[in-house]
């Protein structure tokens, strides 16, 4: 591995992807770093049932697994997996931690940075959550698609995410059984998707094809429901469930006990902008987009910081399509700025290509907003969470803390956090930070100035050994 490389790419999904085969050719040499140890991201994974060349409800799954299989012919591209990137350092160089060396980190500099880096689930914490069995969506997706083993024989899905449907078929595609699906969405939801029928039908056929797929697997569906607990001894065993009424309020009266071996749940996504805010990348607060996004304002893909892009879910949460065409824009506008298009016949060519795609990404963008609204939660989902309910599970941090020291007046991430620790653990908030943002959001939702801020970001964005930290130049300093 070289201390410097003109194009770093941090997140091999379906946007860093684009990118590097968009880039390659052009004189560039290309790194791609990863956490995983396979590419492709979140959508494509090894053992997908739905295998490279074989025939997918999802049209972007061929279009990743070719991508991967050019660029592992690309001679300009260099994958790094297993490593993590865990700061950006000033000057544009990364602090990177691989697994294979645990005890060191080393320090890369990118003459550009693409940040590819995705998005990570929602979730909504209810009693019984932390229970060994409750997981995401993603997390039985993992298990099935990477390790080959299934949740459990009988899965319950439940959450408000369009990924229910896709975990459905996948469980049922490899052998296992749905004990149900339990939507907090219902048809009305649904159909706020009619006016993006015309620039995005192929995902109406995607939809029916789940639909069609849950009705042979005989999936029960409960729609306008939310899980109200779980327990079980020592591990999942049952669920209460119960139906909510059009504000998100639980109807008295409606629970209803149901038994799995496993219980999956997912509220749809929050980008992954750690690395950008720790770079000092401009955000905004976009709820259409998902949450916290990185601004792009110039040329839509370079951040307010010169050099570093951003592309894919980071920009916004919008699927894999919103990705793929935000990654080649990302490296169109950097070969754009560096004149790599020289000759006027590809010039035309070339302008023709991002112009389309531009007006492709808008469309995106309007879809995102769609899903955005579908997977959101109603503010009577976070002020009916009991108090004993935890919310920061690697501290112990309960809803009826953070109630009292909002109340208190501790009412942003950054002071909530110093009160109560709230996201200070080995996770570093991964998973309570957004739900977090959302219960202050709603909680101080009267106050006329209630705060509007995000989360501060600092090396190192992921747990890793101390003595690794020190191992690097900069961080002895
Ligand atoms: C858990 C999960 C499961 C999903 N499953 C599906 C699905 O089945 N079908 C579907 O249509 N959509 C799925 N999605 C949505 C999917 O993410 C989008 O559709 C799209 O593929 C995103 O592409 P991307 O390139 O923007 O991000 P991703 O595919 O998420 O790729 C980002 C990559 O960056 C890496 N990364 C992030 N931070 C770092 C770091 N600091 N250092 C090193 N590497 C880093 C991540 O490990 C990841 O591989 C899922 C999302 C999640 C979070």
């Amino acid at each position: 591995m070289r201390p410097f490389y003109p194009i770093v790419i941090i997140g091999a999904g379906m946007a860093g992807l684009a990118a590097a085969n968009t880039l390659s050719g052009n004189g560039y040499e290309i790194l791609i770093i990863d956490e995983n140890d396979h590419i492709g991201g979140q959508l494509l994974r090894t053992r997908d049932p739905i295998q490279p060349g074989g025939w997918s409800p999802d049209p972007m799954k061929s279009i990743g697994f070719d991508l991967i299989k050019r660029l592992k012919t690309a001679k300009d591209i260099t994958v790094m997996p297993r490593a993590e990137v865990l700061g950006i350092l000033p000057d544009r160089r990364l602090l990177v931690h691989t697994m294979d060396r645990p005890d060191t980190c080393k320090e890369i500099r990118a003459g550009r940075l693409i940040l590819a880096t995705g998005a990570r689930e929602r979730y909504l914490p209810f009693p019984g959550w932390t229970l060994p069995g409750v997981m995401s969506l993603g997390a039985a997706q993992i298990l099935m698609k990477h390790h080959g083993v299934l949740p459990a024989a009988d899965t319950l899905i439940a959450g408000s995410s369009p990924l229910m449907m896709v975990l459905a078929a996948e469980l049922l595609a490899n052998g296992g059984k749905v004990a149900g699906l339990a939507d907090e969405k219902g048809m009305k939801d649904k159909a706020a998707f009619l006016p993006f029928l015309r620039h995005h039908w192929p995902k109406l056929l995607e939809g029916g094809w789940y639909t069609g797929r849950m009705i042979m697997g005989r999936v029960n569906q409960y729609p306008r429901t939310r899980v109200i607990t779980a327990t079980g001894n020592g591990r999942f065993k049952t669920t209460v469930l119960a139906s909510i009424d059009p504000k998100g309020r639980i109807i008295p009266g409606t629970e209803m006990e149901i038994q799995a071996g496993a219980l999956t749940v997912g509220y749809g996504f929050a980008p992954n902008i750690e690395l950008g805010v720790q770079a000092g990348c401009r955000t905004g607060y976009k709820p259409s987009l998902g949450g916290w996004v990185l601004e792009t304002p110039h040329s839509r893909y370079e951040t307010s910081v010169p050099g570093i892009y951003a592309a894919g879910e980071p920009t916004g949460v919008g699927g894999a399509k919103k990705s793929w065409i935000d990654g080649r824009l990302a490296a169109m506008g950097i070969l754009k700025s560096d004149g790599k298009v020289p000759a006027a016949r590809h010039k035309q060519r070339f302008d023709a290509t991002r112009a389309h795609l531009r007006r492709q990404a808008e469309h995106q963008l309007a879809y995102a907003g769609f899903l955005n609204r579908l997977t959101a939660l109603p503010d009577a989902a976070y002020t009916t969470i009991p108090d004993e309910t935890l919310i920061c599970r690697c501290e112990a941090v309960t809803m009826g803390d953070i109630r009292k020291r909002i109340t208190q007046g501790f009412d942003t991430p950054a002071v909530l956090k110093k009160a109560t620790r709230c996201g200070m653990g080995r996770c570093q908030g991964r998973i309570c930070g957004p739900v977090t943002q959302d219960i202050i959001r709603v909680l101080t939702a009267n106050k006329p100035d209630a705060p509007a801020t995000g989360t501060r970001a600092r090396v190192p964005v992921k747990p890793v050994p101390a003595a690794a930290l020190f191992s690097s130049k900069e961080n002895n300093r």
